[in-house]
């Protein structure tokens, strides 16, 4: 999807005042406020497209980079190859950027900040689950700040110290031909800070690894592959970036009995070969209880019915789709002698009638012949 426009999000001109971005955002986020709109989604992408907004055109640096590039200049996401998130943009576009996007050599206390990578969670859930939606927990990754070297990654007693490769710019230039390149420093990566002694617990990374329980809705008409997001629990951010997010990815179990092709559902249906010659009700399951139809007389094996509005009720459409139950005749297996006689009778009989009781016999045959000749 395409992001819109910075400053149309905020409704300001191209050439507003700081102030004004700040007047036009505060205005923005009084009326978008989760708090002010309960379980309304549309106030809440709102609420965050304002916020991200605000904050790249707050920032004079990140209000630069956009004016000269666009989104490419301030989405750690774009230019990466997509999915990933983390620090692609960045990297692949070091030197370009590199002064812009983060600080680096500006600013003797920016190393580069990096958002956090976004993170991918398969959950398998039931047909039926898919189709009435149902709210669950999951257990994700999650981070907190050591408490032994207080998210130093620095053993207690000791410190991180200036790294020596990048004099603690988190940025080293490389001589490349005719270019010379600036990329993150491969020794501090980027944080510009070294732990000689690093803290126990953490390993020197500063932050805890824990599990956390997050609350998922799972809407209903919900398809195989469709993901929700859930901003902001990826993996978190480099040096104070801003976490990535999570994806539930879904993964719909393979039903006993119905097979789902978008909101429809198709099954088969078993009948015996004498209710396919007489026709008659026959009740079928469906994912909200029981439904009958009516089979005609000389319902022949692979017929189709359609119920309509028993499938799926779309997450996107809001409408249900319809079942369609293929008939299978089934051929009576394990016969007593008395049941054999019955059924020789009726195979005499049926010949005498002669080849209007097979049409489709009748029709194969003439083929047939056809073929030979
Ligand atoms: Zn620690
Ligand atoms: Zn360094």
């Amino acid at each position: 999807m395409a992001k819109r426009d910075f400053y149309e999000i905020l409704g300001v001109a191209k050439n507003a005042s700081e102030d004004e971005i700040k007047k036009a955002y505060r205005k923005l986020a009084m009326k978008y406020h989760p708090d002010r709109n309960p379980d309304s989604k549309t106030a809440e992408e709102k609420f965050k497209e304002g916020k991200e907004a605000y904050e790249m055109l707050s920032d004079p640096q990140k209000r630069e980079a956009y004016d000269r590039y666009g989104h490419a200049g301030v989405d750690p996401n774009m230019g990466g190859g997509g999915g990933g998130g983390g620090a692609g943009f960045a990297d692949a576009f070091g030197d370009i950027f590199g002064d812009i996007f983060g600080g680096g050599r500006g600013r003797s206390s920016g190393p580069q900040v990096y958002r956090g990578a976004d993170l991918r969670y398969n959950l398998e859930i039931t047909l039926e689950q898919a189709a009435n939606g149902f709210d669950t927990t999951i257990r994700v990754p999650s981070y907190d700040g050591c408490d032994t070297c207080h998210g130093s990654g620095a053993k207690p007693g000791t410190s991180p110290v200036t790294c020596t490769t990048c004099g603690g710019h988190g940025q080293v230039r490389m001589q490349q031909g005719l270019f010379s390149i600036q990329q993150t420093c491969p020794k501090c990566h980027g944080t510009g800070k070294m732990i000689t002694d690093p803290c126990n617990p953490c390993n020197g990374t500063g932050r805890i690894k824990r599990n956390k329980t997050l609350e998922v809705k799972i809407p209903a008409g919900i398809d195989n592959g469709m993901r929700i997001r859930s901003s902001g629990n990826g993996e978190p951010g480099i040096n104070g970036g801003p976490p990535g997010d999570l994806y539930v990815e879904i993964h719909i179990k393979p039903h006993q009995v119905f097979q789902r092709e978008g909101d429809d559902l198709h099954c088969e249906i078993p009948i015996s070969f004498v209710k396919a010659a007489l026709g008659g009700d026959i009740e079928v399951p469906t994912l909200s209880g029981k439904a009958s139809f009516t089979i005609p007389e000389g319902t022949q094996s692979g017929k189709t019915f359609r119920l309509r509005s028993k499938g799926v009720k779309g997450v996107r459409s809001g409408y249900a789709g319809d079942l369609f139950c293929h008939v299978v005749i089934e051929t009576p297996v394990k016969l007593t002698e008395k049941q054999k006689d019955l059924l020789r009778s009726f195979e005499q009989l049926t010949t005498e009638g002669g080849s209007k009781h097979s049409p489709q016999s009748k029709s194969w045959m003439e083929k047939v012949k056809k073929f030979f000749e």
